[in-house]
């Protein structure tokens, strides 16, 4: 296992950009990830664990501790001719074990087609696309645990798994290395059309769309948002979404609207409408980020100085060129504060900030 100094984190990342990591470790194996733990105790450093870079922005002046970077590769798959278990090592990307596995007939996750990233990194927010969340079809998570060096095996119902969110990255974050993913398939499954998008598209064929359609059809309404990675496409220096969709009760809801007409009505505006939303947990709805931040006066394309929301998304936050992680988190702070003055709701960042 090589230890490597002073790496330039900037490529690994889907923003390409951030300073360099003061180590840098790329581990192939459970047994690399331990030593790496155990390296950066022995150094008392900090250790942050790397995926694919693509839901992380990396400050400008890097990271003085370790980067591990996860890269065990293998995929195990046991069937008993109504279900496959498929159990990817944390390190195989994730949008190639999707077009596998749908390749072989399995249904489960074939809206989460193009997210970039790692299996490992798909439990830790409960990764979700058109309908359909990690959390639905994994069967068992195993992870290292950095305080006992010791495996762990948690079944789905332990991961804690909610909106955006995990054990991984709530009570049990900086503590668990995801090492494998199992994921429970369901052989010649029918396709999950519960996204209107996605369910319009085929609203007129007398025929039901096969797994690869949908996940062909999920790539390429991705491609037309930017929310697909092609090189040299200017919109996808980005972490995807940089904001979550608020999760609101009912309640609060009708008094923003009512605020909002209330304020619309004073300055002589042209009211907003209903603001739109989705039902969520029972008494809770989510709103889409990406139209307060439109109506917050971020329209696709605005650009304050190389950070920019992408051409082709609200909810996207781009590098234009050249970008710091200070002009990101300058434009990300001026949406923050016009969407809270505006709807008085304060937007989550999602992807992770990594400094010092
Ligand atoms: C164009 C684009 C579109 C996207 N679309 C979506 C989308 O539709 N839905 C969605 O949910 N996300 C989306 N994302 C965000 C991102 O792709 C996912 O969150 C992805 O799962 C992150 O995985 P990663 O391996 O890149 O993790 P990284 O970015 O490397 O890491 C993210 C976090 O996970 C932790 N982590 C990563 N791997 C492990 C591991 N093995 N063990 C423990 N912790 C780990 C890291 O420490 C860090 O805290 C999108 C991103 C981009 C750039």
């Amino acid at each position: 296992m090589e230890i490597l100094e002073q790496v330039a984190l900037a490529p690994y990342t889907t923003f390409r950009i951030g300073g360099p990591a003061r180590w840098f470790i790329e581990a192939a194996s459970e047994d690399d990830l331990a030593q790496a733990v155990t390296f950066a105790r022995e150094k008392s450093a900090p250790l942050f664990v790397l995926g694919g870079g693509s839901n992380l922005l990396v400050s400008d002046k890097g990271f003085s501790g370790v980067v591990v970077r996860v890269a065990n590769r293998g995929i195990r798959e046991e069937s008993n001719g109504e279900y496959g278990v498929f159990s990817a090592a944390a390190g195989e990307d994730w949008d190639q074990f999707v077009s596998a596995v749908v390749e072989k007939d399995y249904a489960g996750v074939e809206c989460m087609a193009g997210i970039p990233g790692t299996v490992g990194g798909t439990p830790v927010q409960n990764v979700g696309a058109y309908g359909q969340e990690v959390s639905s079809t994994i069967h068992s998570v195993r992870a290292l645990d950095r305080t006992t060096l010791q495996m762990v095996d948690f079944p789905a119902a332990k991961c804690q798994f909610g909106y955006r969110r995990s054990i991984f990255n709530s009570t049990g974050r900086d503590r668990y290395i995801v090492t494998e993913v199992g994921y429970r398939l369901r052989y010649h499954g029918a396709p999950h059309l519960a996204y209107p998008d996605l369910a319009a598209a085929y609203a007129d064929n007398t025929e039901p769309p096969t797994l690869k359609q949908v996940s062909e059809k999920v790539r390429s309404i991705r491609q037309q948002k930017g929310m697909l990675l092609v090189d040299g496409d200017p919109d996808c220096l980005s972490a995807g979404s940089f904001f979550k969709n608020p999760v609101i009760s009912e309640s609060h809801l009708a008094d923003i609207s009512a605020r909002v007409a209330k304020e619309a009505h004073r300055a002589g505006q042209v009211e907003v409408g209903p603001i739109p939303h989705f039902a969520a947990d029972p008494g809770s709805v989510k709103l889409l980020a990406g139209w307060l931040i439109e109506q917050a006066g971020f329209p696709k394309g605005f650009a304050l100085g190389a950070a920019g929301v992408s051409s082709r998304h609200t909810l996207a936050i781009v590098n234009r060129g050249d970008a710091t992680a200070k002009e990101i988190l300058a434009l990300r702070d001026e949406i923050r504060r016009r969407v809270l003055a505006q709807f008085g709701i304060c937007l989550e960042q999602e992807p992770v900030y990594l400094a010092q």
